[in-house]
C-alpha cells in the first residue's frame, strides 16, 4: 500500500463510529421507494457535513454530491459542471426499504424494512465519500467524482406508478427515471454494490454476475355481470377468464428453457365484487423475468395470447397497462482494479465466474446496458434476503471493509490521470445510448 492508500484506509477507520451511526439511523428509519424523504434528509446531511456541494430532489428523493478537481485552466469548482477531458466515476447507494412487515425493525405505517441491506450500501457511499473529502487524497486523483443516492430499487407497484407519474416520475424506478432525467449525462463508470444475492461463503464476491430482467403488466379483464343463480348464462365470468388465463401459462411453462431462467409470477388484485353476481371485472398483475431483452419480450407475447386467448373463449375483453421494468444484467468479471483493492486489505473474496447467475432483478441492470459498472458485493448479515430473519452480524465486513474496498478501487480507478477508468470506459461497447434507452422503455408503455 502506498501513502496515499494508507491515508485513505487511515480517514475510514477515524470516522468508523460515525459511518456506523449513519447505517444504523438509515437502518431504523426504514421507507418505501421514492418515499426516501428522512432517508434522503440524512444522507445530505452527511454528505455537506463531510463538505460537499449537495444537490436535493433528484428524481424527487435522490440525493446527489459532486467533486471535480479545481481546474485553473478550465475554471471548474466543486460543482463544475464543464467536462474536464477525465472521467467520472459515479458511485450509488440504493435508499430504500422493502415490504416485509414481520421484520423487527419494520416501519409499523408502512410495513417496509431494512431486509436487503441497503442501508449498508449507503454506509459504504457514506464512507468513500469521507475518504475523498481529504484534501491530501483528493491531490491525487484526477477526474470527478459524484455519490449519488437513488431511491426505489425495489419493485414499484402499477397503483403506486400512477400516482408517482401525477408528481413527475415516469419511469419506473431510481435509476430508469435518474437515466431518463440525465443525472447520468456527465457518467463514465459505474460503481455499485450490495449484500451478497446468490450464496455466496466467502465475506467478498467481486464482479457483477449475470442476472435476469423483468417487465411487468397490469391486465384488467372486462366480463359482464348478471345474478350467479337466476341468468348466470347472460354474464361472462372475468374470474374465469383469468384462471383460464393463469392455467395456460402454467401450461406454457413447459416451453420454457432453462438457460433463459425464465419466471413468471401472478398476483390477482381484484376477481369480482360479490359471491352473487357473476364477477365482471379482475384484476391482475403479472411479472415476467428472463434473462435477455429478447425472452422477455417472447414470453410477454405468451402472457398476452393466454389473456387474449381466453378472453375471447368466454367473450371477455382485456385491457392491458404495461409496466416496464429492469434490463438484465450484462455480467462482468471482476476488473483488475477491484481484486488489487480486495487484495491490498487483504479479504476473503472470489470472483465472479461465467454462468454465474443471480435470479433476481434489479435496476443495476439498466445501467449495464449503458455504461461498465463495477460491482461487489458483501457479507456481514445472516438471514434471507427481503426476510424477517436479515439482520446484520458484523459491521466490520458489512459497513468499515465495504467502505474501504470501495474507495481504494476508485483510488486505482483515478489515479495517474484517471488512466484505469478511460481504459475501462473505452473497451466498453454500450447497448443503448441515453436517447435510445429512453426510446426502448417508451416503447413498452
Ligand atoms: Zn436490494
Amino acid at each position: 500500500m502506498n501513502a496515499t492508500e494508507k491515508k485513505i484506509i487511515a480517514v475510514i477507520e477515524a470516522h468508523r463510529e460515525e459511518i456506523i451511526a449513519f447505517a444504523e439511523d438509515i437502518e431504523n428509519h426504514p421507507e418505501p421507494g421514492f418515499q426516501e424523504f428522512r432517508t434522503a434528509r440524512k444522507t445530505a446531511e452527511f454528505l455537506k457535513k463531510t463538505g460537499y456541494q449537495v444537490e436535493e430532489n433528484v428524481a424527487l428523493t435522490g440525493v446527489r454530491a459532486h467533486w471535480e478537481r479545481k481546474n485553473a485552466q478550465q475554471g471548474t469548482g466543486d460543482t463544475g459542471r464543464k467536462n474536464s477531458g477525465y472521467p467520472n466515476v459515479t458511485v450509488i447507494g440504493e435508499m430504500d426499504a422493502i415490504g416485509c412487515q414481520r421484520h423487527p425493525k419494520a416501519d409499523p405505517h408502512t410495513g417496509v424494512a431494512h431486509a436487503c441491506g441497503h442501508h449498508a450500501q449507503m454506509a459504504v457511499m457514506a464512507g468513500a465519500a469521507i475518504a475523498f473529502s481529504d484534501p491530501e487524497i483528493r491531490r491525487e486523483i484526477s477526474g470527478s467524482l459524484t455519490f449519488l443516492a437513488v431511491p426505489a430499487e425495489e419493485y414499484i407497484d402499477a397503483d403506486k406508478r400512477t400516482v408517482l407519474r401525477e408528481q413527475g416520475i415516469r419511469f419506473g424506478s431510481g435509476k430508469s427515471e435518474m437515466i431518463r432525467t440525465g443525472v447520468f449525462d456527465r457518467t463514465d463508470l459505474v460503481m455499485t454494490t450490495h449484500v451478497h444475492m446468490v450464496d455466496v461463503k466467502e465475506d467478498f464476491y467481486l464482479g457483477n454476475p449475470a442476472c435476469n430482467g423483468f417487465n411487468a403488466e397490469r391486465v384488467t379483464v372486462r366480463g359482464k355481470a348478471a345474478h350467479a343463480a337466476i341468468d348466470p348464462w347472460n354474464g361472462v365470468n372475468a374470474l374465469s377468464i383469468t384462471s383460464s388465463a393463469i392455467q395456460m401459462m402454467g401450461l406454457m411453462r413447459e416451453t420454457f428453457r432453462e438457460e433463459d431462467h425464465v419466471r413468471l409470477h401472478n398476483v390477482i388484485r381484484k376477481a369480482g365484487d360479490v359471491v352473487n353476481s357473476v364477477p365482471d371485472e379482475a384484476v391482475v398483475e403479472t411479472k415476467i423475468r428472463a434473462s435477455s431483452l429478447e425472452r422477455i419480450q417472447e414470453i410477454r407475447q405468451m402472457v398476452d395470447r393466454a389473456y387474449d386467448g381466453a378472453a375471447y373463449a368466454f367473450g371477455g375483453k382485456i385491457e392491458r397497462e404495461n409496466l416496464p421494468g429492469y434490463m438484465p444484467i450484462r455480467p462482468r468479471m471482476a476488473d483488475t482494479v477491484l481484486v488489487e483493492a480486495a487484495e491490498e486489505l487483504g479479504l476473503v473474496y472470489r470472483n465472479v465466474q461465467p454462468g454465474d447467475f443471480n435470479n433476481a432483478c434489479t435496476d443495476v441492470g439498466d445501467l449495464t446496458q449503458l455504461f461498465p459498472v463495477i460491482n461487489f458485493t458483501f457479507r456481514g448479515f445472516e438471514g434471507r434476503l427481503h426476510g424477517e430473519d436479515f439482520h446484520i452480524t458484523d459491521k466490520e465486513k458489512a459497513y468499515i471493509l465495504p467502505a474501504k474496498l470501495m474507495a481504494l478501487t476508485i483510488y486505482r480507478l483515478l489515479r495517474k490521470n484517471g488512466e484505469e477508468a478511460k481504459k475501462i470506459k473505452e473497451s466498453f461497447t454500450a447497448v443503448f445510448d441515453k436517447q435510445t434507452y429512453i426510446e426502448y422503455i417508451e416503447k413498452q408503455m
